[in-house]
């Protein structure tokens, strides 16, 4: 993929203090916001189930002051990618009689307030549906290279893809209908659900990268999306931080669904295809 000649987002909410050390997380995985609403509707403080759920042992460490050029130019890439969300989602939206409403991304360090309460980077990027806000803090990118070995560019513009089909999926009303459908349910019925909702954010992602024209995303970034969405799959992220796999605690999906329907998006590139929920993938 290529950036360079890319127009960046209005749309970043840049939220990161000037402070010392800047903490490296290990651990947390994408998309736990699910889980998160969930814990909301239950009256349960939703960081108290996540650190139940614990898909993995997170912990931290503090790293000195990293040189601002290269926050700088994390902040660009993710503006950049913002952007062609936009654009592409616009119009897909259009194509089906819709109007896409942009969402804010708001870049953090440690911690952060918004509309889901407060959260901290252990939880990893995320999407709140109350504020129509994604959640990041650029540490995590460290973190994808440095603990899930998937680097390059299109791994980090794959996990920003996946927040936003969240949004998509929130614009849409299937969030909504999905929600509901897990407060009717016990918590193995509510896992299942929270899946098809990881995989559906990964199959949207695929559509995305499918209809961006502008970043000259090839065959090689789908490799690298294909690796991070391997490396964050539930049965890896449990087998990394137990030794073992229980799915059904899975609230994301395996590393097998989680590439099966993002690389369904890249090659259909046709939002109609990603019924994770009548499919038994
Ligand atoms: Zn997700």
């Amino acid at each position: 993929m290529d950036i360079s000649g890319g127009s960046e987002s209005e749309n970043i909410e840049d939220r990161r203090g000037s402070g010392g050390g800047r903490r490296v997380l290990v651990g947390g995985g994408i998309g736990t916001i699910a889980i998160a609403i969930i814990a909301l509707l239950l009256g349960q403080n939703p960081m108290t189930v996540l650190n139940n759920i614990g898909s993995s042992q997170a912990t931290s460490y503090t790293q000195p002051s990293s040189n601002s050029d290269q926050d700088d130019a994390g902040k660009r890439f993710v503006s950049v990618v913002l952007k062609e969300t936009e654009d592409v989602w616009t119009d897909i939206f259009q194509s089906i009689g819709r109007t896409y409403e942009k969402p804010t991304l708001v870049l953090f360090n440690d911690h952060v307030e918004g509309g889901c309460g407060s959260a901290s980077s252990q939880v990893g990027p995320f999407y709140c549906p109350l504020d129509q806000k994604v959640y990041l803090d650029l540490s995590f990118f460290d973190e994808l290279s440095q603990r899930f070995h998937a680097s390059g560019d299109f791994a980090k513009a794959y996990v920003i893809a996946h927040e936003i089909g969240h949004h998509v999926q929130n614009l849409l009303g299937i969030s909504g209908k999905v929600h509901e459908l897990q407060q009717r349910t016990d918590e193995v019925g509510a896992n299942k659900l929270s899946v098809k909702l990881e995989l559906q954010a990964d199959f949207f992602a695929g559509v995305w990268a499918k209809n961006s024209t502008r970043l000259k995303i090839n065959e090689r970034d789908i490799a690298d999306a294909l690796t991070a969405a391997a490396a964050i799959g539930d049965d890896a992220l449990q087998r990394q931080a137990q030794g073992y796999v229980v799915p059904d605690a899975f609230t994301h999906g395996t590393s097998e669904q989680r590439m099966y329907w993002f690389k369904k998006g890249w090659l259909t590139g046709d939002i109609n295809q990603g019924d994770t929920y009548g499919n038994a993938q």
